[in-house]
């Protein structure tokens, strides 16, 4: 059998009956700025989660004309909590870029698409294929795992050798007619979610069986490959989180870095931890500890609560401010950050500068 004879029929088929049709991006006719901004928003993150950020964004951005004119402040507090801020950033450069370069119209060809903005090449083929129906394959992580077990390839997964090797297959694997891409993009997005999952596949319900080389051969347990395990190192940051009951106070993080922009809690060099905390003041009221997973590395955070009502310490960054706790929380932050807010804005409220009572995970 052809690798591609029938494939694409069979899993087409599939999708007009079991498939997504009511997602909110999914609209007839299709509307190339929703497409765009929930592939960008779907890049490493979960349907389900990006769900109500999307709503949110539409809600305050209907289009891309008014998505164009925002402040990255303003992006960037709707991002907060999607995590990869610099997809949020790069979302607004794109559309600055359309507006400016392309009369505010997306190019047609996943070619033109990939010179835009955070705009990768599975991307600008999703959008490609979605919008303009171009014959382009998309290989996602989902879609990656369904043809590294349709075809067993033997390269680790994450590496460039199993990305070089699927773009081919995936090609030869599209439906002959263009008008089919749109329906064929979802419907193998949508297998590698909903069937060909990473844990427990669904090989008795799949549409494709008969194409899946894993199945035919008994091995769908061995693919894909693991990932060649790097040892992750850990990171210790210190941070004063000064507050009383109506404030607290933050600052933002230089634009290169982590967490570009965002805004966190002084961030302490403290050369003896944690003695050195007296250096910020004697009034400190608990230390709350937090760890963040980076892709690279992991971070452990001690936060120290200060019940504080003086101006900005001395010796403290500009950029620290004096935040209502209202308006603190809608501040774009990144989630450790966001999750602790919450917690001491609580407990400021019901304890006045007394956080002590706060416990986080
Ligand atoms: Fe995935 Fe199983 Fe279908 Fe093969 S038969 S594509 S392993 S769900």
């Amino acid at each position: 059998m052809a690798a591609s004879a029938n494939f694409a029929d069979d899993l087409i088929a599939w999708h007009r009956t079991h498939g997504r049709h009511d997602l909110p991006w999914q609209t007839q006719p299709v509307d190339p700025y929703r497409v765009w901004l929930s592939e960008i928003m779907l890049q490493q993150t979960q349907v389900a989660t990006v769900i109500p950020y999307f709503y949110r964004f539409l809600d305050r951005f209907p289009t891309l004309a008014s998505l164009a004119q925002a402040s990255e402040q303003q992006v960037l507090a709707l991002w907060a909590g999607l995590g990869y801020y610099q997809r949020g950033r790069n979302l607004l450069r794109c559309a600055q870029v359309l507006v400016r370069d392309h009369g505010g119209q997306f190019p047609a060809t996943a070619e033109a698409l990939q010179m835009l903005p955070g705009i990768g090449r599975s991307t600008a083929a999703a959008i490609a294929s979605t919008v303009f129906e171009e014959r382009v394959a998309i290989l996602d992580g989902n879609v990656q795992r369904v043809m590294t077990r349709l075809t067993c390839v033997d390269a680790p997964w994450g590496s460039p050798a199993l990305t070089q090797a699927l773009w081919p297959l995936a090609q030869e694997r599209l439906p002959k007619a263009s008008s089919d891409m749109p329906a064929y993009t979802q419907a193998i997005m949508d297998l590698g979610a909903m069937v060909c999952r990473a844990r427990q596949p669904s090989c008795s319900q799949c549409p494709v069986q008969r194409h899946c080389r894993a199945y035919r051969e008994d091995c769908v347990d061995a693919f894909p490959r693991p990932k060649i395990k790097k040892a992750i190192p850990t990171r210790q940051a210190y941070w004063a989180v000064l507050m009383n009951r109506d404030h607290v106070w933050l600052m933002q993080q230089p634009e290169k870095g982590i967490w570009p922009s965002l805004w966190v809690p002084w961030q302490l060099d403290l050369q003896h931890p944690p003695q050195d905390w007296e250096h910020v003041g004697k009034t400190r009221t608990a230390i709350i500890s937090l760890r963040h997973q980076f892709t690279h590395y992991k971070l452990e955070i001690q936060a120290g609560c200060f019940a504080w009502s003086g101006d900005r310490p001395v010796g403290a960054p500009r950029s620290l401010t004096r935040w209502t706790w209202e308006k603190a929380l809608a501040l774009p932050a990144p989630s450790p950050v966001s999750r602790l807010l919450a917690r001491l804005a609580h407990a400021a409220k019901e304890s006045g500068a007394e956080p002590h009572r706060c416990s986080l995970p």
